[in-house]
């Protein structure tokens, strides 16, 4: 629908027009640590190598940076839901991260805390959400079972006589993706790394040592060599393929999710939190001033 892609061209443009701080240079020979892809994670490993002391580090990216998935995320930024120590501890890294991103680079992120509300429809998901969020408090994640008439007073337009409660971190929220990435960019930057768009990469050299097969580099599109010590296959969907070719098996799987913005609703604030209602595949949030619908296939 042509209003719904105007809306959402809207939302994104800011991250458009700052693209423009990512300029070309020529390609390096030789780098300590050459990064393929210019997505979340491409730059967001950039900016930690550089933030850990790393020198030379070159970050190479086909089109422009965020043109892959990242473009088109819907930016929920959720501390709760996962099962273990590790991934909850890097989801409170993020978030705190994201927080202070725009301190440290001056460009904003979008970073919300709006809150996020997980939705419990049926009896078996109230007590498998009841044991995540004993695991997710022990790990720190203020996470607070709320009843259906809570749920409602913090999204109003929520239908709750179907559902038994709601799990809520108040904390949580959402970010501007585009933003983030380039805040992330923009730090890794301040700290040295290069960053080149419209540079391909078509082949990770290798050699034998001792036995072992090591990366040597990467070859661009165009033909240049990029002699570097490690290579971070950060290419997103397209990661399986490129490590295809170095018989490196990436168990990447491109997923089909998509999501609708509509025009401006009447009575929708800005500030309500997301919710997500794991039992329908859908997760809702306010976009401007009308509502984002993320909707998984079953
Ligand atoms: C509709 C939708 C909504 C989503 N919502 C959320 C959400 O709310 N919260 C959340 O956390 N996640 C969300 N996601 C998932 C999230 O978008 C992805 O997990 C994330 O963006 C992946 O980032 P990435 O850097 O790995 O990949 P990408 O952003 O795809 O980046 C990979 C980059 O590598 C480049 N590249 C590929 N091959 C090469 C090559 N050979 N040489 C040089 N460059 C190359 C590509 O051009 C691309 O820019 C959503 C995804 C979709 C589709």
């Amino acid at each position: 629908d042509g209003i719904m892609l105007r809306n959402l061209l809207k939302v994104r443009k800011s991250g458009w027009k700052q693209r423009a701080f990512s300029s070309n240079s020529p390609v390096p020979k030789q780098a300590r640590a050459v990064v393929i892809g210019g997505g979340i994670i491409g730059n967001s490993v950039a900016y930690h190598l550089a933030k850990m002391g790393m020198k030379d580090v070159v970050l190479l990216e086909q089109q422009q940076v965020t043109a892959g998935t990242t473009w088109h995320a819907a930016g929920l930024m959720v501390t709760f839901g996962s099962m273990n120590e590790t991934s909850t501890d890097m989801r409170k890294y993020t978030r705190k991260l994201y927080s202070e991103l725009e301190a440290e680079t001056g460009q904003a992120t979008g970073f919300k805390p709006v809150g996020f509300i997980e939705l419990a429809a049926d009896a078996d998901r109230l007590e498998e959400y009841r044991r995540i969020s004993a695991i997710n408090r022990k790990h720190g994640v203020d996470v607070h079972e709320i009843s259906p008439q809570e749920v409602q007073k913090l999204f109003p337009l929520c239908r709750v006589d179907d559902i038994q409660a709601g799990f809520y971190v108040k904390e949580d929220g959402r970010v501007n993706p585009v933003d983030v990435t380039m805040a992330l960019a923009k730090g890794a930057r301040m700290q040295g790394v290069k960053i080149l768009e419209n540079v391909g990469v078509a082949d990770i050299t290798e050699k034998v040592f001792n036995g072992h097969r090591r990366v040597t580099g990467v070859v661009t599109t165009a033909g240049e060599v990029i002699e570097a010590e490690y290579v971070i296959n950060c290419a997103g969907m397209w990661a399986r393929q490129l490590g295809e070719k170095n018989r490196v098996v990436i168990p990447n799987q491109a997923a089909e999710h998509y999501y609708i913005v509509t025009d401006a609703m009447p009575n929708v604030d800005p500030n309500w939190p997301v919710v997500e209602d794991p039992s329908s595949y859908t997760y809702i949030r306010p976009e401007g001033s009308g509502l984002m619908v993320g909707l998984f296939e079953p």
